[in-house]
């Protein structure tokens, strides 16, 4: 007898046996899925293995209900990246196997395609004379059609006819059904792939860059591409795709937010004559099981996708390139915790194929890895073009009048760089009309009782709205707690700006981009071309505006407080808005004529911005690299963060304390393991539960995984593990 071991995607960190099926039919296989009974459901979980005999008695077995998968879903590779995974995230491998499949599988569709069916004439139906059907028109007609060309079941309508009449004729062996098999596209494109479109003359930088990945690029090598806003990154993707592409390979790249950059995704179209599939978040689960088809049998060329596209099926893999390596949005927030650039380094690996990361601000786990050896650097220091970098300067606006938020010096510049007919980008990343409302009379101020933070204005909707767990109430005029009208918004946001501007500059279009006014299909684009038509604009925008996007006329970019994060109590703050101050400035001057910066701050000479002005991202990331290193933070320890939370502000810290004290003490204990906690989260309270967390720290990424493994059984044991939800999070980036 054999047994299956099956992965369910069950919270329960172990596999389970079931027995064969009892028919003569399809029999597992691994990394196919079963339909099993679990409990009193049936759920469908991948087999992973077989084995002599059960730990259970043969009589508890049960039996798998059906077989769906003849072949595994998994390329070896994949295979071994998500087991990988689910060990070092600590999750069961049937729901990391789970999440790695495209929706409808998870739902027991077929992986193959159904085959289409057919009608063919039959050498009978060639040889009898349509003159013998004369007494029955419509199977003389059927007959006449099938002499032709074979009919797929499925468009017998189209053609006037119909199934009954055609089973007549099957009935008289002058036709028949058959199975037909699309034939595989496979190397289609491959065939007739060329280079379209126009290769610009790379620049020093970047030919040294294409050279030495173009080296390796047959086997597995990890190289980050640190090259300033504009220095043609993505010149140089697409360069390095040329040979893999010829080779008849697949890339696969990663992007953090298609959306909002169609015009990369254009540029990779433009480029080859090949097929690109885009998995973007507008594709409904039957398109997104589709790519996946494809790009599995090999006939898609390229595959960009956010985060989860990583978890794509290839044929032939050829390179996998991660664009703004750096951004956050590569980490899932929930659920099961991952960091895409991580694993896609894995899978690179694993594949042996290279990989290449491209930043102008690369993250600092990122840039150790380039200190140890891990990944290689090479850098583009100059723009591409004949753009030339941007003049930056802070504004200290303390004491100063500001209109919308604005310094009197920014209002002249902005009118210069109008007057020239240039446009100008103004940095806000505070949607809404303005961040809260206030009682002038009493003081009161509107707030979230589910998160007990203030509720953002949105004046033109006549809305309060919590930007944390997004609940609405209607604006009243008056204060619910003194019944005053006379109530003041504070804190100036992107409504209010585009209010102030229409009147300061009249006259002038300004296009305000967040996620207020793009929600709407196709408003985005309509926003993006009214900007690329040119001409004197102002763009106002929220963090949406600062990644990848290349206005050609803006050369004037200001961002209008740059302090909320430099006095944040979180370490990685720092790193963070370094980032996003560095991609916004690069959004100026960048098709050769020259851009400008304005920062607006109360604090000029904070050593941050000092930094990051004088010397640069790279310099700020060095530095800052230093400063972990004396403290002992990531990327120099591991961190993992155990988190909890509850809805009466009290079990959350017991169960962690009660965790506290078991890691503490023997067995588990680990005198080079730091704790600390239990403290309340960033967010102490969102959408009425409280959040507390634990944060544990290794100085070594292995032993702290060691450690966990110890520890997590124990940790269902503890009294308080029931009574709250609790999860654990690997490398976090927000503690
Ligand atoms: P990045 O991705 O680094 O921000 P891009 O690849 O988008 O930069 O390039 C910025 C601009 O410079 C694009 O308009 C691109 O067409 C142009 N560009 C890139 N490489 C070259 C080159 N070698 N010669 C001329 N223009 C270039
Ligand atoms: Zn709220
Ligand atoms: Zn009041």
């Amino acid at each position: 007898m054999s047994v299956v071991q099956v992965a369910l995607p069950v919270p329960i960190l172990r596999l389970f046996d079931y027995l064969p099926p009892n028919t003569h039919g399809a029999q597992p296989v691994i990394g196919g899925r079963v339909r099993v009974p679990f409990g009193k459901r049936k759920i469908i979980g991948i087999v992973v293995g077989f084995q002599e005999r059960s730990d259970l008695p043969e009589t508890q077995l049960k039996q798998i209900i059906e077989v769906l998968d003849t072949k595994s879903l998994y390329p070896p590779p994949l295979w071994r990246l998500l087991h990988w995974a689910a060990g070092y995230y600590h999750l069961p491998v049937g729901e990391v196997l789970k999440q790695a499949l495209p929706v409808l599988l998870r739902h027991g569709k077929p992986a193959q395609e159904k085959p289409l069916w057919q009608w063919i004439i039959t050498k009978k139906g060639q040889t009898t004379t349509l003159e013998s059907l004369k007494f029955a028109p419509k199977q003389q007609q059927a007959l006449a059609v099938l002499r032709h060309q074979p009919i797929y079941r499925h468009q017998v309508a189209e053609k006037n006819l119909n199934n009954a009449v055609l089973q007549v004729l099957r009935n008289k062996k002058l036709c028949d059904l058959r199975e037909y098999h699309q034939p595989q596209q496979q190397s289609d494109w491959r065939t007739r792939f060329i280079i379209k479109g126009t290769q610009l003359k790379l620049n020093t930088d970047q030919t040294i860059a294409v050279g030495k990945i173009r080296n390796e690029d047959e086997r597995y090598a990890a190289w980050l591409l640190s090259g300033i806003t504009g220095s043609g990154k993505t010149e140089v993707y697409l360069s390095i795709l040329e040979n893999i592409l010829a080779r008849g390979k697949q890339a696969l790249v990663l992007v953090p937010e298609i959306s909002l950059t169609p015009q990369t995704t254009a540029r990779f179209r433009e480029r080859f004559e090949a097929p690109v599939d885009v998995l973007h978040s507008a594709l409904n689960d039957k398109e997104r099981f589709a790519v996946w088809q494809r790009a599995r049998r090999g006939e898609s060329a390229i595959i960009i996708g956010t985060r989860s596209a990583l978890f794509t099926p290839l044929l032939q893999p050829g390179v996998i390139i991660i664009d703004e390596e750096h951004d956050s949005s590569y980490k899932q927030q929930e659920g099961w915790r991952y960091q895409a650039r991580d694993l896609a380094v894995f899978r690179a690996r694993e594949e042996n194929i290279p990989i290449v990361m491209g930043s102008a601000t690369p993250a600092l786990e990122t840039l150790h890895n380039v200190r140890r050896g891990k990944y290689r650097q090479l850098d583009l220091t100059r723009r591409a073009g004949s753009a030339k970098p941007a003049l930056q300067q802070l504004v200290d606006i303390k004491g100063q009048q500001l209109i919308g938020g604005l310094a009197p010096v920014l209002i002249s510049k902005m009118r210069q760089h109008l007057q020239a007919d240039n446009q100008v980008l103004l940095f806000l990343n505070r949607r809404g009309y303005s961040s809260a409302l206030l009682c002038h009379d009493c003081g009161w101020v509107a707030e979230c009782q589910r998160c007990e933070r203030y509720y953002t204005l949105h004046k033109k909707q006549r809305q309060l709205r919590c930007h944390y767990c997004n609940s609405q109430c209607l604006l009243s005029n008056q204060c619910s707690h003194c019944g005053s009208t006379h109530l003041l918004p504070v804190g100036v946001g992107t409504e209010q700006l585009e209010q102030h501007l229409c009147t300061l500059f009249s006259g002038i279009p300004v296009s305000r981009i967040d996620r207020d006014t793009t929600s709407r299909k196709g408003a985005l684009e309509q926003h993006l071309a009214n900007v690329h038509r040119g001409g004197a604009h102002i763009l106002v925008g929220t963090q949406m505006l600062a990644k990848g996007h290349h206005f050609c006329d803006v050369t004037l970019v200001s961002m209008l407080n740059v302090d909320s994060a430099l006095f944040s109590t979180d370490f990685r703050a720092a790193e963070r808005f370094a980032q996003l101050c560095t991609q916004v400035a690069g959004r100026a001057g960048r098709a050769g004529k020259q851009g400008e910066v304005l920062l607006q701050t109360y604090h000029p000479e904070h050593p941050l911005l000092q930094t990051l002005l004088h010397q640069g991202y790279l310099a700020f990331a060095q530095q800052t690299l230093l400063e972990r290193q004396s403290v002992m933070l990531p990327p120099w320890t591991s961190h993992a963060l155990f988190r909890a939370q509850d809805r009466d502000n009290h079990q959350a810290a017991e169960f962690l304390q009660q965790l506290r004290k078991l890691l503490e003490a023997n067995p588990l204990k680990d005198t080079s393991v730091w704790l600390m906690g239990p403290v309340p989260a960033l967010q102490p309270k969102l959408c009425g539960l409280w959040r507390w967390q634990l944060l544990v720290q290794h100085a070594s990424r292995k032993r702290l995984q060691q450690f966990l493994n110890n520890a997590l059984p124990l940790v269902k044991r503890l009294p308080a593990a029931h009574k709250v939800m609790w999860t654990l999070d690997v490398d976090p980036i927000e503690s």
